[in-house]
């Protein structure tokens, strides 16, 4: 017979009590959370720079979020054991928070998304037990963090909150010295934490779904500036290729007079360089349209009068700056890791670019209709 009171641990609209508790959601931007049963088992770890700077490890356990702080943060060095503090679970809706929670508030200070993707357990199917019992070995496929991990609870603080320890296998995935400091970017919206600071409304925007409105700060819609002359001329300058610092970021060019449409009637054929010199032009006027959407691209690396393909997955050698999105349901042979939309990725000869009718990571929830490409609804 099960335990009765481990059962009441489990339901999730029990566990998420404290939780609720802790928060004023009058005030807070945070949601405040319905405790929906998913089978899915996503991790995400947020860096969150409260009154001490900790990474929220989370992992998602019957439709709630079983929450680890971990002051040093998850590393893949075998040889660290990090603390861990074992916090109140937090609703499903928590997933994606990356902004900032009022001062004076229950955690107030800025929050990314320093990592997301799945989780396994390991030697159990029955992950809340495992915690419950005060060990849970498993394996995390993110974008930073993968490989074997443990948990293990050691003792309690004064304040009676668990401490655990986390560790990293000796494994193929194992680093050693691997630090998360030396990686501080979201792989949400490729911000750090003094950039979501300094403007946090930027990632809350009018167009998302009703049931996400109550964590919009409001403010002013994220904008890029405009390209210069001074950007353009240079990459009027380069050869036939070359390193071009655009907008911040660098980019590797190649046969940029590479002809990609034949010429009309009196005019000059089109070239590659033509083509990012468009695409760079057009770029701040189209990004607040296509923010972190995901992007199908149909290339004709050949030009246009040779056969075309769609391309979706990120490439191993895309620059890191570019924000990428896994498709944590993706099918057996379907595409898992795309280029969102927060710069232009300017190097490949692209003509069309698709970008999803939902934004990352809410294929249900689509913001906007054709033309732009998928979501599952
Ligand atoms: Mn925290």
């Amino acid at each position: 017979m099960h335990d009765p009171r481990l059962r009441e641990m489990s339901d999730p609209e029990e566990r998420l009590r404290t939780y609720r508790a802790k928060r004023d959601f009058s005030i807070t931007g945070e949601p405040a959370g319905s405790a929906a049963r998913s089978p899915s088992r996503r991790f995400v770890v947020q860096r969150h720079r409260a009154r001490r700077r900790h990474y929220d490890l989370r992992l998602e356990v019957d439709g709630v979020l079983a929450s680890w702080a971990v002051p040093k943060g998850p590393t893949l060095d075998p040889a660290a054991k990090q603390l861990a503090v074992h916090v109140e679970d937090h609703p499903i809706e928590y997933f994606n928070f990356e902004g900032v929670i009022p001062k004076g508030q229950y955690g107030g200070g800025d929050v990314i998304v320093w990592d997301w993707g799945t989780w396994h357990p390991v030697r159990t199917d029955d992950p809340a037990r495992a915690i419950e019992r005060g060990e849970l070995h498993f394996d995390l496929d993110g974008e930073k963090l993968a490989g074997r991990f443990v948990l293990v609870r050691r003792d309690r603080d004064r304040s009676g909150k668990e401490q655990w320890l986390l560790l990293h296998k000796h494994d193929d995935h194992a680093r050693a010295g691997w630090d998360p400091e030396d990686h501080p970017r979201s792989v949400k919206s490729g911000r750090t934490n003094d950039e979501v600071a300094a403007a946090p409304d930027a990632l809350w925007r009018s167009d998302l779904p009703a049931a996400d409105a109550a964590v919009r700060l409001g403010g002013p819609t994220r904008s890029w500036d405009p390209t210069t002359p001074e950007e353009l001329s240079i990459l009027d300058e380069l050869g036939a290729g070359g390193r071009w610092l655009f907008q911040g970021h660098e980019v590797k060019l190649t046969n940029l007079d590479k002809v990609l449409f034949p010429a009309r009637d009196g005019g000059s054929p089109v070239t590659k360089r033509d083509l990012v010199r468009y695409h760079a032009t057009v770029a701040p006027y189209m990004l607040p349209y296509l923010a972190d959407r995901p992007v199908n691209m149909h290339r004709y690396p050949d030009g246009v009068e040779r056969p075309g393909f769609w391309h979706k997955e990120v490439p191993s050698h895309a620059p890191e700056w570019l924000t990428r999105w896994r498709n944590a349901e993706a099918d057996p042979g379907e595409t898992e890791c795309y280029a969102s939309s927060t710069a232009c990725p300017p190097s490949c000869g692209w003509r069309t670019t698709a970008p999803w009718s939902c934004t990352r990571g809410r294929r249900a929830s689509p913001t906007c209709t054709s033309p732009l490409g998928p979501s599952s609804t």
